[in-house]
């Protein structure tokens, strides 16, 4: 079974892509570009769906990435004050560097601990407040009576350029590796030292005085460029965000459009919900604020979510079953119900995210908005489609343009999402 798509959507579909890349351009977070894409979707699924609505929200878009600014700081100033010691001898002063240097260290590690591996807005309140919207559409269930919710997702916003992805590609994640690393046993050192002071062992306080230099001269280069990771202001706001992630948009409207003409393949007691988040770049804000806004009416009617991001080839689809970032394990019945969708529409899809290369790596590739559902124990699947040997060439950079979106991809994509919606004919 192969849902046919007429040659009309599926160049609408691209079309809708390249309008958005024409007249709005880069879309950083809470930027008025962001809320332009948005309002260009919102106009399009009004076209097709029941009801559609624009729901605003506010988050501080510059603090998900600010905090590696802030922690390269930190980490060589609680190096330089155990150095610092080595001029003191009394007791007490000895003392007071170790304690600083070691909450120094602590703090860092804390910061990125709870900003980045778990998604929280820790240290969010020290930057700037701005406001950004979340676009849903619906197609109301015909039967109140058992009512379910099928959520498909995408996000509007594009990524800040990732300056050293555009230098060094893959090879930047050595150099993030390696400073989180030289951060853990800077850590370790620092604990042991201020242990020794605390229980008056002064006379080993010049002990890791040689390591201390080593780790501040090997560790520079990667606090140097990951002080530039991303362009400060508006100067990284130039990421076209093509297939990351217009791609899914598009997929999205393309489904609303397909719906709109054959509403009968929808089982009458589920409402299929098309949502374009914001934010997704700032660590999932829009999708967070959505699931808290509406966690018991989507507790209550049994919801299922199936995201999509970053569609960029139609034979390599990957359903991303486990996100190693935030520790984030995605429904299992959902994942088999886009792979099983994905199979019968003869499209090439495959689990991803569990294996040991891919927890290794995908330790440092950060989180998706399915992420925002699965940890509100809402079942939700994640949907991508990826050529690794392409991707460094384009991702999160100005290069990500709808060329880069390959013939096939997006009609792919809606065969999977319109087979997903088929297969639900069993719960009907
Ligand atoms: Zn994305």
């Amino acid at each position: 079974m192969s849902i046919e798509i007429s040659k009309e959507d599926s160049e609408y579909m691209y079309n809708l892509v390249k309008r958005i890349v024409d007249e709005v351009g880069p879309r950083m977070p809470c930027s008025p570009q962001e809320a332009e894409g948005a309002n260009i979707i919102k106009e399009e699924l009004a076209k097709c769906c029941d009801e559609v609505s624009l729901e605003s929200f506010k988050c501080h878009p510059k603090a998900f990435l600010g905090w590696i600014k802030m922690i390269v700081i930190i980490v060589p100033i609680s190096m330089i004050s155990y150095l610092l010691m080595q001029l003191a001898s009394e007791m007490i002063w000895l003392t007071v560097f170790s304690i600083i240097s070691f909450v120094l260290v602590l703090l860092s590690l804390v910061i990125m601990w709870e900003e980045f591996f778990n998604y929280r807005e820790f240290i969010d309140r020290l930057f700037r407040k701005k406001p950004s919207q979340n676009v849903v559409g619906k197609f109301k269930a015909q039967q109140k009576e058992g009512e379910k919710i099928i959520i498909f997702s995408s996000h509007i916003d594009s990524a800040l350029q990732f300056n050293l992805l555009k230098v060094l590609k893959w090879g930047f994640l050595p150099l993030a590796f390696g400073a989180i690393l030289i951060i853990l046993i800077w850590l370790i050192l620092s604990t042991i030292n201020l242990t020794l002071m605390i229980i008056g062992f002064i006379d080993l306080k010049s002990t890791f005085f040689l390591p201390t230099i080593w780790l501040l001269i090997i560790g520079s280069p990667c606090y140097v460029s990951l002080f530039f990771f991303v362009p400060s202001g508006e100067k990284g706001n130039i990421v076209p965000g093509a297939v990351d992630n217009l791609s899914s948009c598009s997929v999205i409207v393309g489904l609303g459009r397909y719906l709109k003409q054959h509403r009968d393949i929808i089982p009458e007691n589920t409402e299929i919900r098309l949502i374009s988040f914001g934010c997704e770049e700032s660590g999932l804000r829009g999708a967070f604020r959505y699931a808290s806004a509406h966690l018991d009416e989507l507790k209550k009617k049994n919801t299922v979510v199936f995201n999509m991001d970053g569609l960029e080839t139609p034979d390599q689809f990957l359903v991303i079953e486990y996100e190693p970032t935030t520790r984030t394990k995605h429904s299992e019945e959902v994942v088999n119900k886009i792979l099983r969708a994905a199979e019968m529409s003869n499209v090439n899809a495959k689990k991803f995210g569990a294996g040991k290369l891919e927890k290794t790596v995908g330790r440092l590739s950060g989180g998706s908005d399915a992420a925002a559902f699965s940890k509100a124990g809402i079942k939700a699947g994640f949907l991508n489609s990826a050529d690794w040997k392409t991707r460094s060439s384009y991702y999160h950079q100005s290069t990500d343009t709808p060329d880069k979106i390959r013939k096939g991809t997006l009609e792919n994509a809606l065969r999977i999402c319109l087979t997903f919606i088929f297969n639900e004919i069993d719960n009907r």
